[in-house]
């Protein structure tokens, strides 16, 4: 299974907590973009060579932004150059803002049959502390509108963990969330990351971060009210009613080759790993000239076991123990760190398959640090 990812470094004003790469002043050249975007897909078709295009995902900044237009021109460039299968899954991240019917509508016409909604709060404040360009009537508002235009694949984003976020707040939030009959959940834990207004705030002691206490209170509320729900938690930050996993994130996961084409996209073909510049006009230039701007390594096999390790464990699918012998031997301090994890309670392995408890979900990072080569 491959798939396609293609970067959209466009967004109408920056939030605040947001360290993803994007530019809010991209008129002048948003056609310029859309054709380099096309020339990188044209040169490296190759990558993905006999290969089925099962994923095809629109992520940024905020591809609902482009228009019918733009977005035709890419996926008949990806149509005409790769082999799609005929029901691939077609994301496209969108925010409430941007979602009317004859947008809804046109996405339908393209094939797009899967919405990631940056909803984000149904709380004024929050929306406004986090500087999204949306409100909360367009955040109750968007579903069904992009249901009404006939999108029944929809996903939301949720943000929890804000320092003046109460735990009845979160609760509310979640309750409301359900009432929208989405089919998917992505919820995010507010970090603090370098560079962005959210850390120039903690620098300036505007604010003070949220503690882990109240972070991972907010994260266990998140599990009993989803799953009570009848939704599965698949992946740490994703849950889903039953058939409607997100394939394009979960072959990230599960390790599965993907080309992502635009400024700052990542791309892996089973043994390299390469990442296009992070900037506009730079990622332009170098695909006018021919001369594309991106980095790569090598990707060792220490690398993939602790790859492997790092993105299965958060997953419902765990870490195959002798998958991850097949890539490095496995070491008795390896098996010393395992059983200390199980003591914790943090870990369990059934059929060889090692596995995070609920507990252990709250520290998935730290664990994967402490069995890494
Ligand atoms: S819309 Fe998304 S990508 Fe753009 S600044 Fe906000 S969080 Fe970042």
């Amino acid at each position: 299974m491959s798939g396609i990812y293609i970067h959209i470094p466009f967004c109408k004003k920056a939030c605040t907590y947001c360290d993803f790469h994007f530019s809010t002043t991209f008129e002048k050249y948003r056609s310029e973009m859309v054709t380099a975007i096309c020339s990188e897909l044209i040169m490296r078709k190759e990558t993905l060579q006999d290969q089925i295009i099962e994923t095809i995902y629109f992520g940024g900044g905020t591809p609902s932004l482009l228009t019918e237009e733009e977005l035709n021109i890419i996926l008949s460039t990806i149509r005409e150059k790769f082999e799609v299968s005929v029901d691939a899954e077609i994301t496209l991240e969108a925010n409430p803002d941007d979602i009317d019917v004859s947008k809804g509508e046109a996405w339908g016409r393209l094939g797009i049959n899967r919405l990631s909604i940056g909803l984000q709060s149904f709380h004024s404040e929050s929306l406004q502390w986090m500087n999204r360009a949306h409100t909360v009537e367009q955040s109750l508002a968007c579903i069904s509108i992009a249901q009404a235009a006939g999108i029944n694949n929809i996903s939301i984003d949720l943000i929890y963990g804000l320092p003046s976020m109460s735990d009845e707040v979160w609760r509310e939030e979640i309750r409301t969330a359900l009432q929208l009959g989405v089919q998917h959940f992505s919820a995010y834990c507010l970090t603090i990351e370098p560079n962005t207004v959210l850390s120039s705030w903690v620098k300036k002691e505007k604010i003070q971060p949220a503690t882990n206490e109240l972070q991972n209170q907010h994260f266990t509320i998140l599990q009993e009210e989803l799953t009570n729900a009848g939704f599965e938690h698949y992946e740490i930050s994703n849950f889903a009613l039953p058939s409607f996993v997100s394939k394009h994130n979960s072959s990230y996961w599960k390790g599965a080759h993907y080309l992502g084409v635009g400024p700052s996209a990542h791309s892996y073909d089973g043994k390299y790993r390469s990442w296009n510049i992070a900037n506009n006009q730079r990622y332009i230039k170098g695909f006018e000239e021919n001369i594309p701007a991106y980095e790569f390594e090598l990707l060792t096999k220490e690398n993939r076991f602790n790859e492997a390790l790092l993105t299965g464990l958060r997953t419902k699918w765990g870490v195959s123990l002798v998958e991850l012998e097949a890539i490095f031997p496995l070491t008795p301090l390896f098996y010393k760190q395992l059983e200390e994890l199980k003591e914790q309670g943090w870990l369990e392995v059934r059929d060889e398959v090692m596995y995070l408890t609920n507990e252990g979900k709250s520290w998935a990072d730290k664990i994967a640090q402490d069995l890494f080569v």
